[in-house]
């Protein structure tokens, strides 16, 4: 990758790889006993030391205080912030927020970008994205039950929600609704809509109990009831209809980031692993290290990790350079490769540790735990199969309806 990292980025990494070191990797431990309001005030002090680095929020053009950097060096810099669980949100380019705030540059109005955008760009604010349904497939989103219905200047919303993650304490959430029930295009009947939390109607039902997840603040997945929640009809997001079209946008470069925080707990655990296999005496003189099936492991995750990067960095030109519709058949190829790799990179350190894997004492255990989503999120992998493979199959003159 050498030959495309430009002066500039390495610069960037070199500064992040510092921090990480020194004020990052020291408190990971708490991830997985601490909750995360008990948390928020040493984190918010480590925000503070980003933003006077100058590293704040680089993910987004430079006009709006980030590091305006394209989304091929944008994914090596979520590798080295994904190593270690605080990484993305001491730097506030975590999920849902990116989205959020990817999402509000390119379609918010210049007063949602006041009201909404700018404390979230600032990190005064959460925020959350509200669309999956508990009664319907979240993999077919477009079968949904919330309504948006205009009533003078507003809409009144209404509608039951889950997983809507990070929504405990944040400040608005992105809500997915149905605001044109007739439309002949299923993809063009529902829209985006701003709703503040303190909204009177924006009920939260519970923090789900999730495997892996502190269960509260930017850990939480929520269970949301929108009981006639009305909202200004200016908190609609891009055109009528268009909800699906932003979400596609959103999910493109979501991906990419989900994938190559991967990448980075793939090489933690990978370094995690060897330096075990190499210390861990069976008996004096003879290191785990000395087995041929931890060989197999050591070369099979090297060549599992390296080759799902160069996906992953492919993938993110592509989008650079023709746009997320082009590079539809490689966002799906790395969401459900690069998820799979994760899985086999942490059972291979978890299996090297012994009964150590099992423990709490590192952070291969949480990993497991809050990664075995990422087979499930932003597309399940059967679905990105069958969308990969029905892509292709157009090019032999099939057309396969989803
Ligand atoms: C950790 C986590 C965070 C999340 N955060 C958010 C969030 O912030 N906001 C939000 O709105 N949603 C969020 N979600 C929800 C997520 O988008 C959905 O879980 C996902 O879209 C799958 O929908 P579902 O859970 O309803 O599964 P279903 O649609 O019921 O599917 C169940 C299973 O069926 C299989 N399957 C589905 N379709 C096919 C197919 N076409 N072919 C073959 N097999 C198939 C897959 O194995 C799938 O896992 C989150 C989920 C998780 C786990």
């Amino acid at each position: 990758m050498s030959d495309r990292t430009s002066n500039r980025l390495e610069g960037i990494l070199d500064r992040m790889r510092a921090f990480m070191e020194s004020d990052v990797y020291p408190i990971e431990q708490l991830a997985s006993q601490k909750a995360f309001f008990e948390l928020l005030p040493t984190l918010q002090e480590k925000r503070q030391k980003v933003k006077e680095m100058g590293l704040w929020t680089p993910q987004v053009p430079k006009e709006w205080g980030g590091l305006g950097l394209p989304l091929a060096d944008f994914g090596r810099v979520m590798e080295v912030l994904g190593r270690s669980p605080y990484g993305l949100f001491i730097f506030n380019c975590n999920a849902p927020d990116a989205g959020n705030i990817e999402v509000l540059i390119s379609q918010g109005t210049k007063e949602q970008q006041q009201r909404f955008l700018k404390p979230l760009l600032a990190g005064e604010i959460r925020s959350c994205f509200s669309m999956t349904e508990p009664e319907h497939a979240g993999s077919n989103p477009v079968v949904m039950s919330t309504t948006a219905v205009h009533d003078g200047d507003e809409y009144v919303i209404s509608g039951h929600k889950w997983f809507t993650s990070a929504a405990d304490g944040a400040g608005f959430a992105i809500v997915m609704a149905v605001t044109n029930p007739d439309a002949e295009n299923p993809y063009a009947r529902a829209s985006q809509i701003l709703v503040p939390t303190d909204t009177p109607g924006f009920n939260l039902v519970r923090n789900i109990s999730v495997m892996g997840e502190p269960g509260e603040g930017w850990g939480s997945h929520s269970e949301i009831l929108y009981e006639g929640c009305r909202v200004p009809r200016a908190n609609l997001l891009g055109q009528e209809g268009a909800g699906f079209a932003i979400a596609q946008e959103r999910l493109a470069a979501g991906r990419i980031h989900h994938c190559m925080r991967w990448m980075g707990i793939c090489e933690r655990a990978f370094e995690m692993m060897c330096e075990r296999a190499a210390t861990r005496q069976l008996k004096p003189g003879v290191p785990l290290a000395s087995k041929q099936t931890i060989h197999n492991w050591i070369a099979e995750s090297r060549a599992e990790i390296n080759g799902a990067r160069l996906m992953i960095l492919d993938a993110a030109a592509k989008i650079d350079r023709e746009g997320a519709e082009a590079a539809r058949v490689e966002i799906s190829l790395i969401k459900f490769s690069a998820a799979n790799v994760l899985h086999h990179v942490l059972d291979r350190a978890v299996q090297a540790h012994g009964a150590l894997g099992m423990t709490d004492d590192t952070l291969l255990s949480h990993w497991v735990r809050h990664e075995r989503g990422a087979r499930i999120y932003d597309g399940p992998d059967e679905v990105h199969k069958s969308r990969v493979a029905r892509l292709i199959l157009r090019d032999y003159g099939l057309r396969l309806s989803s």
